[in-house]
């Protein structure tokens, strides 16, 4: 294995790190005052700075190379420490064309869709134009088990006739949310594996009805926000079925595995901010008499956080150069293993430097709250910490039994 960084990803990080010094760092705290006075609402300097990235080259970049002309050609290795850059701002991959649930729903448009779907929903997605969300829990049953999902999906003639309540789905608030991918059930009699597929649904279909924005920890995630979203008969066309009924899992298999490794690689660009403000805060102050860098704790503290950091940095790299190589079913176990390390090591440190800065740490300016949640709830999106270790666990065994 070798983390040295190609030049064109040496390359792209300078760019990158020059552009969000330039232009999204001085518009941090403008961006958080904007979008809590003003709910649901797109930050008016958003599309400027999409088209500056754009202009510069830093656009799709999470977008592997296989996908060709419209990929920037970047392996998960060399966007590894890109996304982490992105990471220390949470906003600032949708100026790239980086953001969750986008860069998933895209992924699968563009492996799996048909040639009308990729026209329609993948080529606005591309180009930034439009948002879209990924439905696929619900409130009624426990969604970690995907085999669960109730919503159903009859086919009446030429149509596909939709009805379910899902809930948590990201991005659905988000005014340029234009189209959702949905998951249900075409065929609850067969095997278990076949049983879910996954559709296109326009969000301005009649029957579509979002109920409320859902809260994480007090916060409303403005302006993408989590929807609870009612799906009562839903009429669709028979050609957004995407790939063919009875293949959700199978869609689902390529589209959470890079899902998971880009939030992973975001979550440790926190961890790594939460530490610089930490020790940058710890040298400035001083409380009995010393500067609170010298107490013991306090350096215990960031060695502790300094290994834990780079620990998951390399196992979100060997994860990301196993799926280059060898594809996302070889890399299962390392997907697995970010996934259940990352967002907790994300909390841990972060609660750390909370710790260092007294009051300051939990209020609004500065992000460590913001990277906290982001942190804890990545402990149960895209399946929970339990899930991932009870099939880490489970194949583990097996390989050595
Ligand atoms: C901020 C946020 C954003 C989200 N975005 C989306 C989105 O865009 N689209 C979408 O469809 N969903 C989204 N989700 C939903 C998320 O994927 C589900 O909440 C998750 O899969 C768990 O499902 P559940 O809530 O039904 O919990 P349940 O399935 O009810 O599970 C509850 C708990 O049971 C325990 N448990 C479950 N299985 C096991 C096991 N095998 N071993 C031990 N314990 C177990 C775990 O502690 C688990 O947390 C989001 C969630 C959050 C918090």
């Amino acid at each position: 294995m070798n983390f040295e960084y190609s030049d064109k990803s040496k390359a792209l990080q300078e760019q990158l790190r020059k552009f969000m010094e330039q232009h999204i760092y001085p518009l941090e705290k403008e961006y958080k005052t904007f979008t809590r006075e003003n709910p649901w609402q797109i930050f008016p300097e958003m599309e400027r700075l999409k088209t500056l990235a754009k202009q510069a080259g830093l656009w799709n970049l999470f977008l592997p190379k296989e996908y060709g002309s419209v990929s920037p050609g970047l392996t998960n290795l060399e966007y590894a420490p890109l996304a982490e850059m992105m990471g220390r701002i949470l906003w600032s991959s949708e100026v790239f064309n980086c953001s969750a649930p986008d860069t998933g729903n895209m992924e699968v448009l563009a492996k799996y869709g048909n040639l009308s779907q990729q026209e329609k929903w993948l080529q606005p997605l591309f180009k930034g134009e439009i948002r879209s969300a990924f439905l696929m829990t619900e409130p009624d049953v426990a969604s970690s088990d995907a085999t669960n999902i109730a919503t159903s999906i009859v086919q009446e003639g030429a149509e596909y006739v939709i009805n379910g309540r899902k809930w948590w789905s990201t991005g659905a608030m988000n005014p340029n949310c234009k189209v959702y991918v949905v998951m249900g059930k075409t065929d609850a009699n067969a095997a278990r594996h076949i049983q879910q597929s996954m559709i296109l649904v326009p969000a301005d279909t009649p029957g579509v009805k979002i109920v409320r924005p859902l809260e994480v920890f007090g916060t409303l995630d403005s302006p993408h926000g989590h929807a609870e979203i009612l799906l009562k008969n839903v009429r669709v066309p028979l050609e957004n079925m995407i790939l063919g009924a009875g293949r959700g899992f199978e869609i689902a298999q390529g589209r959470l595995g890079p899902g998971r490794i880009h939030h992973c690689m975001r979550l440790i660009g926190a961890a790594q901010r939460a530490l610089e403000l930490m020790c940058k805060r710890v040298a400035a102050r001083e409380a009995f008499g010393r500067k609170i860098k010298d107490f013991s704790s306090i350096r215990q503290d960031i060695a502790r956080s300094r290994c834990e950091i780079e620990q998951a940095r390399l196992l979100t790299l060997s994860a990301a150069d196993k799926i280059d190589r060898f594809g996302i079913k070889e890399a299962k176990g390392l997907i697995s293993m970010i996934k259940i390390v990352c967002p907790q090591m994300t909390c841990t440190v972060v609660d750390r430097a909370i710790q260092a800065h007294g009051g300051l740490g939990v209020s609004e300016d500065i992000p460590l709250s913001e990277y906290w949640i982001y942190g804890r709830s990545v402990r149960i999106a895209d399946g929970p910490d339990e899930v991932h270790m009870y099939q880490l666990g489970r194949n583990t065994i097996k390989e050595w039994m």
